[in-house]
């Protein structure tokens, strides 16, 4: 397209690859994001998203102001932003940020696996500046997951690899195989958009054709990796998925399905070129989910991303549409029914969308 032709408000109608053309301009708007995002300030953050979102879809980098005209949703805040690294090749605003000082600290508390914005400003709020104060701390009180978080936290900061990610994926169909020779695991989540470089974690779908047999999958696999000594960590969240609870607003973000979250051992002798350290492993962060295989599509889409790519097909569902779309169903509102599918390309179809292959959804 050139600057003249039209941009969709959704990114679902928008390709979007990893090749970013206007990247100095995305990473300033998405500091102001995470900054609102700390705080937990929804109306600024789903601004500065979306605006960002379009610059990453545009086949032309962003040379003046007047370029941007017509645009959507790049507003006077975004438009703020852009004039000035056009202008001076930085923004004032976004260096502010970047040198505060609960900027930086929040954004290196939710860094560690388990932590989220309101225990980080917790422990911001108590003068806690650096992680070796927090685990000295004597009255702070880490979970499961964050005392694993703290422990792994050099090896799951550091990111996964796309040649890491391939050899997870090699070990967990291993252990599907040798557990339920019947199921089918599906890579998904950012390696499957093919995100090259890298990723925070790597996401698989497990499902079977036996009905009800998903239920078994995740304790099977877990029981396995724990065998061969390789879990390092699990939470497991058995399914609570309820056809009369779904489709809902309120849902929309999750799902009910039986899913792990996993901190694994992946061995240097599974990497070509190993990994770095010298101890001969690393720590990589895995999430399966496993859905009964009539929502199998749905889990898919739901789990495929990017974040934004999902935000935008729920609200083009629901506004374009009338129609409800989350990780387990799609619902018509007019209709009074749901609308199966067995297949992604079933569910845009449905939404009357063109199919958009998983590298165009790196929105
Ligand atoms: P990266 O892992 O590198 O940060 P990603 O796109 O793979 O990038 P994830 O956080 O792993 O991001 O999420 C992948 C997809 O799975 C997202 O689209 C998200 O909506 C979905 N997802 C993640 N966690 C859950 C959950 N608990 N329930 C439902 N959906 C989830
Ligand atoms: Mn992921
Ligand atoms: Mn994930």
């Amino acid at each position: 397209s050139s600057p003249e032709s039209p941009v969709s408000p959704y990114a679902c109608q928008r390709r979007t690859t990893i090749e970013n053309k206007n990247k100095i301009f995305t990473d300033a708007l998405e500091v102001l994001v995470e900054r609102y995002e700390q705080s937990e300030i929804e109306g600024p953050c789903v601004a500065f998203r979306r605006a960002a979102s379009v610059l990453k879809s545009l086949s032309w980098s962003i040379e003046s102001v007047r370029s941007i005209e017509g645009l959507p949703y790049v507003g006077d805040s975004s438009r703020t932003v852009i004039q000035e690294i056009l202008q001076y090749g930085r923004s004032f605003e976004v260096e502010r940020i970047l040198a505060d000082e609960r900027y930086q600290t929040l954004k290196l508390f939710m860094s560690v696996f388990g932590v989220g914005p309101k225990t980080a400003d917790k422990w911001y709020r108590q003068g806690l500046r650096s992680l070796s104060q927090i685990l000295a701390h004597p009255d702070i009180q880490l979970n499961r997951m964050q005392q694993n978080g703290f422990l792994h936290h050099s090896d799951l900061s550091r990111g996964v690899r796309a040649d890491e990610a391939r050899a997870v994926e090699a070990l967990i169909v291993e252990t599907v195989q040798s557990v339920a020779p019947d199921a089918v695991v599906t890579l998904s989540g950012g390696f499957r958009r093919y995100r090259s470089m890298f990723g925070h974690d790597v996401d698989f779908i497990v499902t079977t054709a036996e009905a009800g047999g998903e239920s078994l999958l995740l304790p099977l696999i877990m029981e396995r990796l724990q065998e061969q000594g390789l879990l390092l960590f699990q939470a497991y969240n058995p399914s609570t998925f309820d056809l009369q609870k779904v489709p809902c607003r309120r849902y929309e973000a999750m799902d009910f399905f039986a899913k792990c979250f996993l901190i694994l051992k992946l061995e240097g002798s599974r990497v070509q070129g190993g990994v770095q350290g010298d101890r001969g492993w690393r720590a990589v962060r895995v999430d399966l989910v496993a859905p009964p295989i009539e929502h199998f599509a749905f889990t898919q889409l739901g789990w495929t991303g990017s974040r934004q790519f999902e935000r935008d097909l729920r609200r083009f569902a629901r506004t374009e549409r009338n129609m409800i779309l989350d990780n387990h169903a799609l619902y018509d509102k007019t209709k009074n029914q749901f609308l199966a599918a067995l297949t992604e390309k079933d569910i845009f179809a449905h939404l009357g969308l063109e199919y958009m292959e998983p590298w165009h959804r790196n929105a």
